[in-house]
């Protein structure tokens, strides 16, 4: 007889467990979760938590609990091994009021497996072949630990998977979100990312306020990456607006507070930003840098459109020399549309950046104070330098001057 179709509950929450107590020690870092929460994340489901557990049953069964309650799916990774400290399975069983029974197809297969091998096939792996009434195994092509695909009565999911990524990955990506998929899964979200530059999160978070910040639908979250300030909009529906009018909304407020630190959008990066506005005038560059360490050609240094990068230490004699001549150095050298350079100095606690442009439309000078000395100004006075031949990409009024 078939298993009972259960309601078709849409999933649009998710809890993750990371169980294995490699994880509470330390030992190995939880990459599984981070995975998974970036497939639902994607799909608009709202990952609600993220929790690492050691491989103590009473904590697995309190954790599967505590997730039921709150999500319409539960990932699990990890615990799905043949040893007594493997407690998964005897933990979901728990929670379902179930018990385990080796599934003869299952034992087959595993016995096959090792048959293949030729290696003995101990008692313990029979664990593996074990499922409960309302557990579907997930097949595993890379290792001897199957999935459960657990089906709750109120249309509740959770899913069992193992631990080793590649064996997780494999199984996630293939079976597990083809399944998924042939539920509601997600809310459509629309998700924006504006990139700042010149400006610290905590002044981008004053600046957008905490009404802003606090809302729940759009979320507004600012980020401090690398090469960036983002500000992240997400919204779904909500209100009788759709997700894009939420989206819409929120980000009139975003662009009006902080619009003129925009630099990029999504998945922009400098390189490719600096590209696209090189590219409308049909230019190339090249750059030197002085005393950054660097830091300039290893934000820039991929990209197609830089000829050449060339690095003074703060040593050298050529370090002290007028800034605009190396410009136009680098620049004559390479035979660049436009020469670019950077010099960082620490300033005691700070680091002074001065920048200069040549070009087909002249000369132009900027200098300004990074927060911070030592490597993270050196890093910043890269990010300057980016910055600055932005600008003057993007508003030909201020080539010339500043
Ligand atoms: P298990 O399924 O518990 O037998 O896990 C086997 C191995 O997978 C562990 O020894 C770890 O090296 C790896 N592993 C387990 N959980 C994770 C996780 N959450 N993230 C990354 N690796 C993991
Ligand atoms: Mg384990």
């Amino acid at each position: 007889m078939d298993a009972p179709t259960p309601p078709a509950r849409p999933i649009l929450t998710a809890v993750l467990l990371a169980v294995g107590s490699e994880l509470t020690t330390g030992e190995t870092r939880d990459t599984n979760s981070g995975e998974i929460a970036h497939t639902l994340s994607e799909a608009g489901v709202e990952v609600a938590w993220i929790s690492a557990l050691p491989d103590r049953l009473g904590t697995v069964v309190a954790a599967l609990r505590g997730a039921l309650d709150a999500a319409d799916l539960v990932v699990t990774t990890g615990g799905l091994g043949p040893t007594p400290d493997d407690l998964t399975r005897e933990s979901i069983a728990a929670v379902c009021g179930e018990e385990p029974a080796v599934d003869p197809e299952l034992a087959r297969w595993l016995r096959h497996l090792f048959d293949r091998r030729s290696v003995a096939f101990a008692e313990a792996n029979l664990k593996q072949a074990w499922l409960i009434p309302s557990a579907t195994a997930i097949p595993n092509d890379r290792g001897t630990a199957p999935g459960w695909w657990v089906d709750r009565p109120d249309g509740r999911v959770v899913v069992a998977l193992p631990g080793p990524p590649s064996e997780m990955r494999a199984m996630w990506q293939g079976p597990v979100l083809a399944r998924l998929r042939e539920r509601v899964l997600g809310r459509e979200r629309v998700t924006r990312t504006y990139r700042l530059t010149g400006i610290g999160e905590s002044t981008v978070a004053a600046l957008l306020g905490e009404p802003l910040l606090r809302a729940e639908n759009p979320v507004v979250a600012t980020y401090a990456r690398a090469d960036a300030v983002d500000v992240r909009i997400s919204a779904i529906a909500g209100d009788g607006k759709s997700a894009t009018l939420c989206a819409d909304e929120a980000t009139t407020a975003v662009l009006q507070a902080v619009g003129v630190y925009v630099w990029g959008h999504g998945d922009d990066t400098w390189p490719s930003v600096l590209g696209r506005g090189l590219e409308r005038n049909g230019w190339d560059a090249a750059l030197v840098e002085v005393g950054t360490g660097g830091s300039g050609a290893r934000l820039l240094g991929e990209a197609t459109w830089l000829r050449t990068t060339q690095s003074i230490a703060a040593g050298d004699p050529r370090a002290a020399a007028v800034l605009v001549d190396l410009a136009d150095e680098v620049r004559r050298g390479a035979g660049a549309s436009i020469g670019l350079a950077v010099r960082a100095i620490e300033k005691g606690e700070d680091t002074r950046v001065e920048l200069a442009a040549v070009g087909p439309w002249g000369v132009t000078e900027s200098s300004q104070t990074a927060f911070l000395g030592g490597s993270e100004g050196r890093r910043r006075a890269g990010i300057a330098a980016a910055a600055f031949l932005d600008r003057i990409l993007r508003e030909p009024s201020t080539r010339g001057q500043d």
